[in-house]
């Protein structure tokens, strides 16, 4: 795309309502809009990190076995009534409609789904049964100061699985565990699995997945020689104190965000609307339910944070909105040329490209680029062109170096 044609404009400073690094910095590179507190609108750019990240979360659901759906947002009352999440869960919006009829908007979509699997499951045949969707979630989040990590409307990527007997869901979970790993490492961030109370309706332990940063609003203890970790808030250890999971490493406290969540949710929704499926003998059975939660816009959010500098954003490869920040400088004949031959070719061979085709001076268009933050920088200018190479500019680690179009094309492609 030629960032003549991109609607939106670097700004110097973020509104000054905003405390959140994470929003200050995707306001000013112009990712995303604030409505007001916790409501964000997202633009070209942070459009496209959310797409690459769902990317990223769809192919990992779908290797799960989970088939996509989309789930209605406006829900009647009388679902949540009849778990009691009505009066009980304290985030949900409520609606009065001028027909006097009350409506909740999804905030999460138990309500939802478990009718439709009574639907479908009648038969230990049927499972087990694995659904998931990515959709704006609704919640009137008390404080919403941590900018697109809590939203007040976010977007998030929520799974509902269905099994025959705890064995199956056991066997179910590890490997949703597994592949929630794989997300946050394909995303570029460090997650640890952290054990978490399972919640309101059961004694089990959930999993969160927490990663460092001291943005996040949780406290965790992780050991620091095998991968127990564990959430602060149900923990009786503390800080320093010897792991008991492999009593060899000691636990350190840090602060961390949680971008995901896994549930054994048990019979609970499938009691509150008497979902049943006839097992091998014949007997009437309640399915087990889990619930698998990854927040897509929290973890932009978390990105923008964790891996950001002083200059701006550090998108990861595989979450950036470009690949290349093509940069000419100069208004010269020449260099114009070469960066449109080379825009054209970056085209051609599939290679998401930014190109600054702006009339500015070469500080200003270097202040946005590293701003923005795609992951290499490409410069032609006539200083380039007399050596018949091209300048390289990795955003991470501010390396540089002169390549021929040969060892372009390879680094690129
Ligand atoms: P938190 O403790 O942070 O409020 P939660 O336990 O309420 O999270 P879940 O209901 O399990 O979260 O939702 C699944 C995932 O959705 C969370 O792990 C988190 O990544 C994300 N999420 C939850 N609430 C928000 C929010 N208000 N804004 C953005 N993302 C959120
Ligand atoms: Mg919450």
């Amino acid at each position: 795309m030629r960032q003549t044609a991109l609607f939106t404009k670097t700004r110097k400073n973020a509104p000054s309502d905003e405390v959140s690094k994470n929003a200050q910095l995707l306001i000013r590179a112009g990712f995303i809009h604030k409505e007001m507190a916790g409501v964000y609108s997202y633009l070209p750019l942070g459009r496209k990190v959310l797409e690459r990240i769902e990317g990223i979360v769809r192919e990992e659901m779908n290797a799960l076995g989970g088939q996509e759906i989309r789930m209605a947002t406006l829900h009647p009352s009388e679902l949540w009534k009849q778990t009691g999440a009505w009066d009980s869960v304290d985030v949900i919006f409520k609606i009065q409609s001028r027909t006097e009829k009350e409506y909740t908007v999804g905030q999460s979509e138990e309500e939802v789904v478990t009718p439709i699997g009574k639907e479908y499951i009648t038969s230990y045949k049927d499972l087990p049964l694995v659904v998931y969707q990515i959709g704006q979630k609704y919640r009137d989040e008390l404080r919403a100061k941590s900018g697109i990590m809590r939203g007040r409307e976010f977007s998030m990527k929520d799974m509902y699985s269905f099994h025959a007997t705890q064995e199956d869901f056991d066997r179910f979970y590890t490997l949703a565990k597994d592949a929630y790993l794989r997300v946050y490492t394909r995303c570029g961030l460090v997650a640890k699995a952290t054990e978490a109370s399972g919640g309101s309706f059961t004694q089990k332990l959930s999993y969160e997945f927490m990663v460092l940063t001291d943005a996040g609003e949780d406290d965790i203890l992780y050991c620091d020689t095998c991968s127990f970790c564990v959430n602060a808030e149900i923990s009786a250890q503390k800080e320093k104190d010897a792991c008991t999971r492999c009593s060899k490493g000691n636990l350190s406290r840090a602060k961390a965000s949680e971008v995901g969540n896994i549930f054994d949710l048990g019979k609970k929704y499938a009691q509150d609307f008497s979902l049943t499926f006839k097992d091998k003998e014949g007997k009437e059975q309640h399915p087990i339910m889990g619930c698998f939660g990854i927040g897509i816009t929290r973890l932009m959010g978390v990105t923008a944070e964790a891996l950001s500098d002083e200059r701006g954003l550090v998108w990861p490869k595989s979450i950036a909105p470009f690949q290349v920040h093509l940069v000419s400088l100069g208004g010269k004949e020449q260099v114009v040329k070469e960066a449109e031959r080379l825009y054209a070719l970056f085209s051609e061979r599939g290679v998401d490209t930014l190109y600054d085709d702006r009339d500015l001076r070469a500080g200003e268009k270097f202040i946005d680029s590293d701003l923005i933050g795609i992951p290499l920088r490409v410069v032609v200018s006539e200083k380039t062109l007399e050596q018949k190479k091209y300048e390289i500019v990795v955003r991470a680690t501010g390396e540089r170096c002169m390549f021929s179009e040969e060892e372009l094309l390879q680094k690129v492609l």
